[in-house]
């Protein structure tokens, strides 16, 4: 099948950019594509030429979506299992590369476009690896890339977690469930810089963790030591055991997720970590926040790592008001000299606009900060100069004077 741009779309893709919006597509050749009784269904490999039939790229359709095509290749190379293969081929040699394994056994081995896969991410926890497939394109060759998985990584076990709102963009329904092998006993357990967190991929949020804040977490527990110390969106604890394994006098854990604090409580036993030094509330943080405002309390370190306020550029500006709201309260409840580490990962706010965002939340709070890092995703989730969009995550651990 082919797909006729109108003139001067095909500046993105000279550029490298993977995705071809529906507004860019002049014609869409279906005609021809039944002539040679090839299958135009959600999900199949088109040619995408330019207004006067330069050959641009090769991609897969989706045509219930706004992105109606995602590159493959820009190359005129056949989109089949061995294509697949070279790809996951290559994000593996990547992230050996990149990561100390022996340290840690989950990070995630394919990141969606980053790795030239769009619409696929696979999470390792352990043995078992963890497969989100978020688009048409994706959902068609599923099957395959578990088989190559099996075959190159020579693990057993693969769990689909394709239950992203996204999902309904592409026309496709969630699934879940055992895709490869055979479920192992819930929750896992897996190793991250030394340090044990149980894994339950089957109910936990995204794949399981947030795997992205691995490098950010290890730096949290570099300067935690003698801190009072509250972890604010907690989860299972990945930042409060980081804390407490790096000798914070206590740990405050709070989210809104009962059975996120559960394992957070067991997270800590399972490391050996004291239980006295560690408390879990479970509420509201915008709520929690205020009331320790008013009840005077103080810490020596805030961790701030919300859930996405802003998917896209559209919601910037209510977003821009809810991280402005908890910097502000936390800059507040920071003792003088305290660190604020704060993130966000929508990704409709840039890094630009978050510190901004940060220094108008500190002058209202009245106090003077500085910043002595700025963090961002870890190299797991790699980032292509040509594609931006998959850069999410930034963060900033500010020194409150
Ligand atoms: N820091 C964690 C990840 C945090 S994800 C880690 O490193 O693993 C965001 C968390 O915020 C989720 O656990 C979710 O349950 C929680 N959450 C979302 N909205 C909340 C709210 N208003 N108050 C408290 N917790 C909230």
């Amino acid at each position: 099948m082919l797909i006729i741009l109108k003139p001067g779309r095909e500046k993105s893709l000279f550029r490298r950019h993977p995705w071809i919006f529906s507004g860019a597509i002049q014609h869409v050749d279906e005609e021809l594509a039944l002539r040679q009784a090839q299958d135009i269904a959600s999900g199949s490999t088109v040619d995408l030429l330019s207004f006067n039939g330069q050959f641009l790229a090769r991609a897969s359709y989706s045509p219930h979506s706004q992105i109606r095509a995602r590159v493959w290749t820009f190359d005129e190379e056949p989109v089949d299992r061995e294509f697949f293969r070279k790809r996951i081929r290559a994000s593996l040699a990547t992230r050996h590369s990149l990561l100390v394994t022996k340290d840690t056994d989950a990070y995630r081995l394919i990141y969606a476009e980053s790795d030239g896969i769009p619409g696929l991410i696979v999470d390792r926890y352990g043995d078992v690896l963890v497969l989100q497939s978020l688009t048409a394109g994706s959902e068609i060759w599923k099957e395959t890339i578990a088989d190559i998985l099996v075959e190159e990584t020579g693990l057993k076990n693969i769990y689909e977690r394709s239950d992203a709102d996204v999902r309904e963009l592409e026309g496709l329904p969630p699934m879940t469930g055992n895709l490869r092998g055979t479920m192992p006993h819930l929750p896992i357990t897996i190793l991250e810089y030394g340090l044990k967190f149980l894994i339950n991929f089957e109910s936990g949020h995204k794949t399981g963790f947030y795997l992205d804040q691995r490098a950010n977490r290890q730096r949290v527990r570099g300067l935690a030591r003698y801190k009072d110390v509250l972890d604010c969106f907690s989860y299972t604890g990945g930042f409060s055991i980081n804390a407490l394994s790096g000798g914070a006098k206590s740990v405050l854990s709070v989210d809104s997720s009962s059975d996120a604090l559960e394992l957070c409580k067991e997270n800590v036993s399972l490391n050996s970590l004291s239980a006295a030094h560690h408390t879990t509330l479970e509420g509201d943080v915008f709520h929690l926040l205020r009331k320790f405002r008013d009840e005077a309390r103080s810490f020596d370190m805030i961790i701030l790592d919300p859930p996405k306020f802003a998917p896209t550029a559209a919601q910037a500006e209510k977003a821009a008001r809810g991280y402005k709201d908890i910097n502000l309260l936390a800059f507040k409840l920071l003792r003088p000299g305290g660190i604020l580490v704060t993130f966000s990962c929508s990704g409709g706010v840039d890094a630009a606009l978050f510190q901004k965002i940060v220094a108008g939340a500190a002058l209202d709070a009245g106090v003077e900060a500085q910043i002595v890092a700025h963090l961002s995703q870890g190299v797991d989730h790699p980032v292509r100069l040509n594609f931006p969009e998959a850069m999410y995550l930034k963060g900033l651990v500010c020194l409150k004077q």
